[in-house]
C-alpha cells in the first residue's frame, strides 16, 4: 500500500476509534479523556507510527522485546509501554526505555524487574496480567492465587502495581467477551478494596480492536489498539 494510503486509512480509523472510545466511556458514566488509546504498533513502520504520533497517538505498546529494541530510537515523543511477554534475561533492556510493563506474570519476573530498576535508580510501574479465561496457553496470574501473589511482589522495591492487564479468549462475538470483562472489573475492584501497600489499582487494561468498546463499558481505562488503528499486519515484511 502506498503512504498517502496508509495513511489516510489511519486518520479514518483514529478519527473513528475516537468516536467509539466517547460512546463508550459515557455509557460508562467515565469521562472519554480518562480512558488511555495505546497504539500497539507491533510490525508497524517506524513512519506510520510517527505520522501516528504527530496526529495525537500519546501511547504506544510494543511487545516484542528485539522489534522494541530496534525502533527505540526512532520514535517521537510518546509515552512507552511494554505490552507483550517478558522473559527474565531482558528486563534489563527494557526497563531503562518504558514508563509501564503492562504484562507481568510471574513474581519471578516481578523480582527481576526490580532488581534491575533498583540498579537504574528508578522505580517501574508494572500491571499484573491475569489469566482471566483460566487458558492452558496463556501466560497470566490464575484469578483466585492474584491476591497472594499481588501481597508478595508489592513488597519489592523499585516497582510499583498500578492495575491489572488482561487479554480473555477469542470470543465470536463482542457479547462473549461480556463475561471475562466484567470479571475482570469486579476482580480489580475488589482487589483494590483491600488496598495492597506500594500497589494502587489505577489501571485496568484490557480490549483490543474488536471488543474495545465493550471492554470499556466494563471498566477498561487502557485499550490496545493494532488493527482497527493501522490495517491488518503484515508479518511477512522485514
Ligand atoms: C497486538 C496486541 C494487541 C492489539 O491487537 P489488535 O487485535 O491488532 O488490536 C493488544 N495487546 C497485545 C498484548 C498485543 O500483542
Amino acid at each position: 500500500m502506498t503512504e498517502k494510503l496508509l495513511t489516510e486509512n489511519f486518520d479514518r480509523n483514529f478519527a473513528e476509534i475516537k468516536e467509539n472510545i466517547e460512546k463508550a466511556a459515557k455509557k460508562a458514566w467515565k469521562n472519554p479523556n480518562d480512558i488511555i488509546l495505546l497504539a500497539a504498533t507491533k510490525t508497524v513502520d517506524i513512519e506510520l507510527i510517527n505520522y501516528a504520533i504527530d496526529s495525537g497517538i500519546e501511547y504506544i505498546g510494543e511487545n516484542r522485546v528485539q522489534e522494541f529494541l530496534s525502533k527505540k530510537d526512532g520514535y517521537a515523543p510518546c509515552h512507552r509501554h511494554f505490552i507483550g511477554h517478558l522473559q527474565t534475561n531482558k528486563v534489563k533492556d527494557i526497563v531503562p526505555f518504558v514508563e509501564l510493563i503492562h504484562s507481568v506474570d510471574s513474581v519471578h519476573l516481578a523480582k527481576e524487574i526490580s532488581k534491575v530498576s533498583l540498579k537504574l535508580n528508578k522505580v517501574t510501574d508494572i500491571l499484573l496480567e491475569v489469566n482471566i479465561g483460566d487458558e492452558e496457553s496463556k501466560s497470566g496470574f490464575k484469578t483466585e492465587e492474584l491476591e497472594e501473589n499481588l501481597r508478595e511482589i508489592a513488597k519489592f522495591e523499585g516497582i510499583r502495581v498500578r492495575g491489572l492487564m488482561a487479554i480473555p479468549p477469542i470470543c465470536e462475538t463482542p457479547q462473549q467477551n461480556i463475561k471475562y470483562f466484567s470479571k475482570m472489573q469486579k476482580l480489580f475492584i475488589d482487589i483494590a478494596g483491600k488496598k495492597i501497600d506500594n500497589s494502587s489499582m489505577d489501571f485496568l487494561s484490557m480490549g483490543m480492536s474488536g471488543d474495545y468498546a465493550c471492554a470499556i463499558e466494563n471498566g477498561a481505562n487502557i485499550v490496545r489498539i493494532g488493527t482497527a488503528l493501522f490495517g491488518k499486519r503484515d508479518y511477512t515484511k522485514k
